[in-house]
């Protein structure tokens, strides 16, 4: 065995005044960092083992513990980075692929922080939203080209805020459970993702999103017909490109059940659909989707922001896809490739600017809807979304950090210490799932009221009237290219 070159990241700093010998930190810790030397009368920290998921520090009744990173002090070298050094000396340790968890996080242009919104002043007055209705509903699907014959089918949802897909086995039950429980308090939906649907959760089927994969795991006619909406899954913005593989040990009984697949067995949902090879191949999926479904549930597609995504959009929405979700660069994901995450995609604004303009341009916006996904930070950038053209948003992320989850990215060991992403059952207990979606339903409500306030104050008393209107927006600090895509013109202008 290699003795291992790579020091710790981060630093447990533990005052000793403070401490009260409770242990609490100890049963915290899922990654065995705390140890009671009982011969001192001291708590101690193997460093080493520490990934910095601040679980000890919240937790310790007399706030004794800091936790601080501690990246090595190499000599100073723009090209070799800290990080590069510590994944090279990982790598040179295991042979592997170093896995991550969560989205990229690279000081990639963040262009939310680049736009700004418009207000009312003189001509137009704004619309004070506490005494006045401001209308979020929102509807999902291909609105109709004539009020004649059969409408196609819509979803109507209360905020344009939708939980990510995110399945059971990369989360826990429990925080499934929440995020179907808040989609339910809130009028919206959250995705099952391409695990299936436990038995247990099956009560919420007004407010489920069901994925179709490659993987075909827990998919059947009840599945199809119970769900509000069924999504094919294509792409991933944390990793496009690249199928999803859950190893055999996470595959326990319940979730084997879940997915339908022997226990113990690696669940491996390759990057290709081995029926779909063209845009004909994927109308072909999506018709037999919906005669599955009477024609009664929207079907949307699922894909990762690449860099043809605007003539891929237009594909999707031409094969009968009733909704489109959009995933950027920096979409969070339970395990991927570090360097597939870091490095492959797009950023969302980009992508949805660019789909947004070419479904217009070609006439066919009006039959799909638009959901964006990727890093959605706060309400600002829901709104800024939805002035480039997305009807609803997804989040993964944040609704992460809301349960808990303080971006350790360590998801893919199944040992979250908040309960989130354990694939222990033990340490998935630790999330209230009653608790959880408490923090989930407060998040959404706050956004939901934070975007009233900014609609209110361009004037706007719909999310229908903002949807695709760029006027709203202006630019700052970006190059003429970039304007050029978002369709945005620079501030001033
Ligand atoms: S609980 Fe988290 S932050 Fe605390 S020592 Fe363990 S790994 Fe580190
Ligand atoms: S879900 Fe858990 S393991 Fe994953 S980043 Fe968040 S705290 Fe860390």
């Amino acid at each position: 065995m290699l003795k291992t070159y790579l020091e710790p990241e981060f630093r447990v700093e533990r005052d000793d005044e403070r401490c009260i010998r409770c242990g609490v930190c100890i049963t915290q810790c899922t990654f065995g960092v705390h140890w009671y030397d009982a011969a001192a009368d001291r708590v101690e920290a193997v460093d080493e083992r520490c990934v910095g998921c601040h679980r000890c520090s919240v937790f310790c009744p007399t706030g004794a513990i800091t936790i601080r990173r501690t990246p090595a002090e190499y000599r100073p070298n723009a090209n070799w980075r800290p990080e590069f050094l510590f994944d090279l000396k990982r790598q040179a340790e295991t042979g592997g692929v170093v896995l991550t968890g969560m989205g990229n996080d690279k000081p990639l242009r963040v262009y939310w922080d680049h736009l700004l919104l418009n207000a009312s002043q003189v001509t137009n007055p704004s619309i004070d939203p506490l005494r006045e209705p401001m209308e979020l509903r929102t509807y999902l699907g291909a609105k109709p080209e004539r009020v004649a014959g059969d409408l196609p089918p819509a979803l109507r949802i209360d905020t344009p805020i939708l939980f990510s897909a995110m399945s059971y086995g990369a989360i826990s039950f429990q925080a499934q459970l929440a995020l179907f429980q808040a989609a339910e308090q809130l009028g919206t939906l959250a995705n099952t993702g391409e695990g299936g649907w436990p038995r247990g959760l099956r009560r919420f089927k007004k407010n489920v999103i069901v994925q179709v994969a490659s993987g075909r795991f827990g998919v059947d006619a009840e599945y199809l017909n119970d769900a509000a909406m069924i999504e094919i899954k294509i792409g991933q913005g944390a990793k496009p490109g690249i199928g999803g593989h859950l190893p055999g040990e996470k595959v326990n009984a319940p979730i084997a059940r879940t997915r339908m697949i022997p226990q113990g067995t690696d669940a491996l949902s390759p990057a290709p659909h081995h029926d779909i090879y063209s845009i004909e191949d994927l109308a072909l999926l999506i018709h037999a989707l919906k005669e599955a479904t009477r024609y009664e549930k929207p079907v949307g597609v699922k894909v990762a922001a690449v860099h043809n995504v605007a003539a891929i959009a237009s594909g999707i929405a031409r094969a009968g896809a009733d909704v489109i979700a959009i995933d950027g660069v920096r979409g969070g994901t339970g395990a991927a490739p570090k360097i597939i995450r870091d490095n492959v995609g797009i950023p969302i604004e980009l992508a949805l600017a660019a789909v947004d303009r070419r479904l217009r341009q070609e006439g066919i916006r009006q039959r799909v809807s638009i959901i964006a996904a990727g890093g959605f930070r706060n309400s600002a950038d829901v709104v800024k979304a939805i002035a480039l053209g997305a009807d609803a948003v997804y989040i993964g992320t944040a609704a992460f950090v809301a349960m808990g989850c303080t971006l350790c990215q360590k998801c893919y060991t199944g040992r979250c210490a908040w309960g989130i992403t354990a694939s222990d059952p033990a340490i998935a207990r630790r999330l209230n799932p009653d608790l959880a979606a408490e923090r989930l339903v407060n998040l959404v409500r706050g956004w939901s009221a934070e975007i009233k306030e900014m609609l209110g104050g361009m004037g706007v008393n719909a999310l229908e009237s903002l949807r695709g209107n760029r006027d709203h927006l202006r630019a700052v600090g970006l190059e003429q290219w970039e304007m050029d895509v978002l369709g945005v013109k620079g501030a001033g202008q």
